[in-house]
């Protein structure tokens, strides 16, 4: 059958409210008062204190629809946008959790209750995988459910280290974790990719849509871990994901919500080709940005904000690749809203604000980017295979590029950057600025205008590494 995104959506919050879930809802992108995440990155978030034992709630079972972000920190997504089906920056997770209440078995047999017989996916194409040594679940698996041993697969310490497999999950590098067991779907053998655990596991042939976490302890900035008060479930299933399969679709930028919006970005950057990697990331980074705006976070020079600018800024070079040289992003917040302001009363409401936060930024970057785009040509005319750290360090001090949009437009043309060179080029301004003294200092940020405002490579770190 065919299930839009909002068939989806209800039925899933539904199968959960009638297993005695309350369904809450979506929580902000940014996460109050949590200085160890920088985005919401799963639908456990609004819930991390309920796990650690320091909140409580007025109940044992949970479902929402979570809108999430990995764009920056433990889980980040961004550079995987535009070369797989399976990822975006923002995308939608369904969730159910147990604090204290059931435990794995409930939580297996429920997800494969809803997958096969409420969404009917077809049960010889899933498959599951164990941590290493969770023979609880994988007894659940093969006893219970009746899946066959070929396909339940134990993942454990490939990664090196008890705590660093896929089956291991973290929401940041300390806090709630556990072991976890993941289902994938197999899109059928015209699609590249391997089963879990294979060396080929990374294609998009077998994707994994739910992940089920039992969530046992509070990972020590040490590494070692203690146990939570009581064991719980927490479990997150890419909405977009499961719309692919449901929709007959090997990726899920074909899915309904990812054809209309790619089709307004085709609309406004006038591009011919609808399979144009371009077109892919725009109508991700619009969600992404659009929401962050609408949550409060605006373009800036530092931390969250400057993960908002790098965003808009990939977007917006897009855009250019495809022949635009004007402001049109922001004309696809209208489109969006169509799509999502229904389920996201704070998108609709905040739409206005979002348009014009969204083109401001396009207008400055438009400034510089033609000419960063010369410079970028002229310096890569020779055939290098590597950009010099001078010239991304100019494209980034004068011109607006920040680094990952310069990595962006090079990884196309198969050519490496210089990042050695990138950040010595950065420290031996940093040190002239200081030799110039304070005073001069000012002078120069005062000059460089909003545009080209310098970036401080602590700032640059920071934004970099805050998880
Ligand atoms: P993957 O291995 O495919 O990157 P993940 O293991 O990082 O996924 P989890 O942290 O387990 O993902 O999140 C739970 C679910 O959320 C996944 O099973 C998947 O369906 C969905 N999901 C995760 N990351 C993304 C993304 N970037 N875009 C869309 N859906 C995602
Ligand atoms: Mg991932
Ligand atoms: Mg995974
Ligand atoms: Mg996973």
């Amino acid at each position: 059958p065919f299930f839009s995104v909002a068939d989806i959506r209800r039925t899933f919050l539904d199968f959960f409210a009638q297993r005695g879930h309350t369904v809450v809802p979506s929580s902000p992108l940014v996460p109050g008062n949590d200085p160890t995440l920088m985005f919401t990155n799963s639908g456990m978030v609004q819930f991390k204190d309920v796990f650690l034992g320091t909140d409580r709630r007025p109940y044992v079972r949970a479902a929402s629809v979570q809108a999430c972000l990995r764009a920056g920190g433990k889980h980040n997504d961004l550079e995987n946008v535009g070369y797989t089906a399976r990822h975006h920056t923002f995308f939608e997770m369904l969730g159910n959790w147990s604090f204290g209440d059931y435990f794995k078995r409930e939580s297996l047999k429920w997800a494969w209750e809803l997958l096969t017989e409420v969404y009917k996916l077809p049960a010889e194409r899933l498959w599951a995988t164990v941590y290493i040594d969770d023979d609880e679940a994988y007894d659940v698996w093969t006893k219970e459910i009746g899946l066959p041993p070929e396909r339940v697969v134990r993942i454990g310490d490939n990664k090196g280290g008890k705590y660093q497999s896929d089956n291991f999950w973290m929401m940041a590098d300390t806090g709630p974790c556990g072991p976890c067991s993941e289902i994938f779907y197999d899109h059928g053998p015209e699609v590249p990719g391997g089963p879990p655990g294979s060396p080929d596991a990374d294609g998009d042939r077998y994707i994994e849509i739910w992940n089920n976490v039992f969530m046992q302890f509070d990972m020590q900035p040490d590494g070692s871990v203690r146990p939570l008060p009581a064991p719980c479930v927490d479990t997150g299933m890419g909405l977009e994901r499961l719309a692919a399969i449901l929709q007959g679709v090997h990726s899920n930028y074909e899915i309904d919500l990812f054809r209309t919006l790619i089709a307004a970005a085709a609309r406004e950057t006038g591009a011919s080709d609808r399979d144009s990697p371009s077109l892919r990331v725009i109508a991700d980074h619009i969600r992404a940005t659009a929401f962050l705006v609408a949550d409060g976070v605006i373009p800036s020079n530092e931390g969250r904000g400057y993960v908002q600018r790098r965003i808009i800024r990939r977007a917006i070079r897009h855009g250019y690749k495809l022949g635009r040289t004007a402001p049109f992003f922001h004309k696809l917040v209208p489109d969006l809203v169509a799509l999502m302001g229904e389920a996201y009363p704070n998108l609709a409401a905040q739409a206005p604000r979002v348009m014009e936060v969204l083109r401001a930024e396009e207008e400055r970057f438009y400034e510089t980017l033609a000419h960063g785009m010369e410079i970028l040509d002229v310096a890569l005319a020779g055939g290098q295979t590597v950009l010099p750290g001078e010239v991304a360090f100019k494209l980034h001090d004068t011109y607006g590029f920040p680094l990952d949009l310069t990595h962006d437009v090079c990884r196309e043309r198969g050519v490496g950057v210089d990042v050695a060179g990138f950040e010595a080029a950065m420290e031996r301004q940093k040190a002239q600025a200081r030799a110039a003294g304070k005073f001069k200092m000012e002078r120069v940020l005062d000059y460089a205008g909003p545009a080209n405002a310098f970036v401080g490579y602590d700032e640059l770190q920071a934004a970099a590494k805050v998880v």
